[in-house]
């Protein structure tokens, strides 16, 4: 594996016990290529608390590839926190992706004791020193619920201040987005390596719902084309393989610190970009 660059997988934690024997096969395949972690969302509120920790231990355990779990602190409290920091000190895992979240809805007002994700890291530091690794997200294309992109910037300064190690990025398709923000980032005086996440593209209409609720833009000129295929979907898979292909070889020769795939628990669409690249096994 490179040296220089890192390459990561992601998985959510499955609802059934079919859905985790498909995670836990597809996490095999995706094993064989050696990438430098895995990670596993973690549903904010505890809502996946079990779930999360379970794949996790798996992952890290018995697939054998070291496993970052997400933790996010809107709707735990210190103790549940503290909880799951002792559970995967003692299983051994030494990086964390560390995050806000967004209460599902019908959940309610957040409730936790920290609000904001600088606050978690700054949390994890103090109960933790440098057991962890700590990954917090970015967004080129500005966090949703930010007032501007400026306070973004300067909530996502703030975070990386608090004692983060590197960054991964909400997904997005266009690399421009990625370099302006690096650059702006790099101007503040943050120096941490800040990974694109890369949402393959499999399946149009889901897509576009879940970019209007997270803030990705799915620019006139690949929506316009996704739009022409209608169901036809080996050819919106063949197109969205090629574009994110081509985007993500523009992110690396541009200097991008490697790549983290939104698996959604399958292998073939990410390992599909990952064969187009080159990439290292
Ligand atoms: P923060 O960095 O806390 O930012 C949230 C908002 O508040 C932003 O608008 C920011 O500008 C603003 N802000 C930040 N700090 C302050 C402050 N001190 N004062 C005022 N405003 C502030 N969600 C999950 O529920 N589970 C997951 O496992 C998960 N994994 C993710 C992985 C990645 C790589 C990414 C990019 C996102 C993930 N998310 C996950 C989604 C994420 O939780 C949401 O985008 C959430 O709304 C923001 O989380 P954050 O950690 O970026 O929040």
């Amino acid at each position: 594996m490179s040296q220089e660059r890192r390459y990561s997988f992601e998985f959510f934690p499955a609802k059934t016990e079919a859905g985790h024997d498909k995670l836990i096969a597809t996490a095999r395949q995706l094993a064989g290529y050696n990438p430098d972690f895995f990670s596993c969302t973690y549903g904010a509120g505890g809502s996946t608390r079990e779930g999360t920790l379970r794949t996790v231990l798996q992952l890290n355990g018995d697939v054998g590839v070291a496993t970052a779990p997400h933790l996010s602190c809107v709707g735990d409290s210190k103790d549940d926190l503290r909880d799951l920091l002792n559970q995967y000190k003692a299983a051994g895992i030494n990086r964390i992706v560390a995050l806000r979240g967004d209460l599902p809805s019908g959940m309610g007002m957040a409730s936790g004791e920290l609000r904001y994700a600088n606050e978690l890291v700054e949390f994890i530091r103090a109960e933790s020193g440098e057991q962890f690794h700590i990954e917090i997200a970015a967004y080129p294309e500005m966090h949703p619920q930010a007032r501007s992109f400026e306070d973004d910037l300067a909530n996502f300064v703030r975070k990386a201040q608090a004692g983060a190690h590197s960054a991964i990025t909400q997904y997005f398709f266009n690399a421009d987005s990625y370099f302006y923000f690096v650059e702006r980032v790099r101007k503040l005086g943050v120096e941490l390596p800040i990974v694109p996440g890369i949402m393959p593209i499999t399946n149009y209409s889901k897509l576009a719902r879940f970019s209007d609720a997270c803030g990705a833009e799915i620019p006139r000129w690949i929506r316009k084309q996704l739009e022409a295929y209608g169901d036809d979907i080996a050819s919106i898979q063949a197109y969205g393989e090629q574009v994110i292909s081509e985007m993500c070889e523009r992110l690396l020769q541009g200097g991008a610190p490697g790549l983290h795939f939104y698996t959604l628990n399958q292998a073939e669409p990410s390992l599909a970009i990952w064969n187009n690249l080159k990439l290292p096994r």
